[in-house]
Formats: C-alpha cells, structure tokens, sequence
C-alpha cells in the first residue's frame, strides 16, 4: 500500500509573514493520515524549517545539477540537505518552460538530491499542444524514460513521479480522474517493464489545479498517490481540505 503525499508548491508567492502564517496554520491542523510536505521559496525554508521542522517536511523547488562552485543564482542539493529539507522538485514545467532545462539536465539534478539524501519530485507532463496533438504518451515517456535511462530503475525506490500536464496548472482545468489514471497507469507500466516490485511501490502525484472539490475524486484513482498542489496550497483551509481527500 502506498502511503499518499499531500505536496504544496508555493512558487514565487508570499512574504516571510505570510509564509509563517501558513505554515503555523497547517501545523495546528496537522493531519497524520497522509505524508505532507511544503515547497516554499528558497528565502523562507531556514526560518520555517527552525521553526516547523519537526512535524512538518519541507522542499525545495529547483536545485542545481553541480555540487558547489562559480554558479551564481544557484543552490546545491548538499545546501538544501543542510537546512534541513527533505524533498526537491525536479523538471517543474516551469523550470522546463523558463529555464530551458532538457531532460538530460533534470536527470542530472534527480542523481545530485539522491546523492545528498533528499528525495526528488520528478516532474513530468504535456503542454497544451502536445495534448491537443495526441502526444501525451509520447511526451510523459520521454520526460520518465530520461531519468531511468541516466538514473537507472533502482532510484525509484526513492524518486516520487509527478505527473502535471501543464494545462492544467494553474488554469483552474483540470485533467479528469479516468485521463489522470490512465497516464498515471501508463507511468507505472513504464516504470514496471524495468521493474515490476519497484514500479509498485513508486508514489505517482498527480497535480494540475487541484482543489478541496476534485481531490478526492483524483486520489481515489488507483494509481494517483496524492498530488502535487500549487495555487490551493497558498490557503491553510484549501490545502488542509486537500490533505484531508488524500486517505
Ligand atoms: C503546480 O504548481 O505544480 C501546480 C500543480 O499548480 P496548480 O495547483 O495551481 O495548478
């Protein structure tokens, strides 16, 4: 039985206050059904993870493919393993999007937070175009079939799969339970024909405007593990009510 992860992807969103706010809110509601984790910007997780760390696991959204170094802008799996995080997202559509990251680099970045003990979020999925064109498959094998190729099946006994078609993030559109399953069925085969015992016990998040009226819906799919929650985890009440959905 896979455990389900309630994760909450604050993006580039809220202040310091804001930022304690929301966490001091989670942690007195904290629920003990489901794994939950917070990604918030890299600023906030040294003072929140003080803080919270205890009961609540933090992540973090990006880190870099190099160990340390003349890299300006950036931080290493070995500094966020420092502070205290516990997870890293890896390949955010929007990392991919802005910042060109190909799926060699994202690779690279998945066997740096291994390396340093952090388990990385390994995000994947389609653009509109690529769905409208009916590449979904084509595109989401890709983006998995990099890592296990660079990675090898073993990492994922500890890598989480996310699967985002980027349509749907933060476009209130979401993907519909059946469509979800079946590309997170999909994921899991991919996933199976490397290694079967491995593949079934991977966490696969699905996330893509998740909000407290379709979370449940979504996570009582077979195949969805919990789900990857970006605008509705910047409000305590919505993100509790999606940990809540996630039994
Ligand atoms: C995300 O940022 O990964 C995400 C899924 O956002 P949203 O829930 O707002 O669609």
């Amino acid at each position: 039985m896979r455990r389900k992860l309630v994760a909450g992807n604050w993006k580039m969103h809220g202040t310091r206050e804001s930022a304690e706010k929301l966490v001091a809110a989670i942690v007195a509601d904290f629920p003990t059904h489901c794994d939950v984790a917070v990604f918030p910007p890299f600023p906030y997780l040294v003072p929140l993870i003080e803080q919270h760390g205890a009961k609540l696991a933090f992540g973090a959204q990006d880190c870099s493919e190099h160990d340390d170094g003349a890299y300006t802008g950036d931080v290493s799996a070995s500094m966020l393993k420092d502070t205290g995080c516990r997870y890293v997202l890896a390949g955010h559509s929007e990392r991919r999007q802005y910042h060109h990251e190909t799926d060699a680099l994202i690779a690279c970045k998945v066997v740096k937070a291994l390396e340093h003990g952090l388990t990385p979020i390994l995000c994947v999925g389609e653009s509109l175009e690529e769905h409208d064109a009916g590449r979904t498959v084509d595109v989401v094998q890709r983006q998995l079939g990099k890592v296990i190729e660079h990675c090898g099946i073993a990492v994922f006994e500890r890598v989480i799969v996310a699967y985002e078609p980027v349509w749907a993030i933060g476009t209130g559109r979401t993907a519909s339970p059946e469509k979800a399953q079946s590309v997170h069925a999909l994921l899991r085969s991919q996933l199976a024909q490397a290694d079967a015992k491995i593949a079934n016990s991977t966490r696969i998040l699905y996330g893509g405007s998740v909000k407290p009226d379709n979370a449940a819906e979504l996570f009582a799919e077979n195949d969805i593990d919990g789900g990857l929650i970006g605008g509705a985890s910047l409000k305590a009440p919505d993100f509790l009510a999606i940990c809540a959905a996630a039994h």
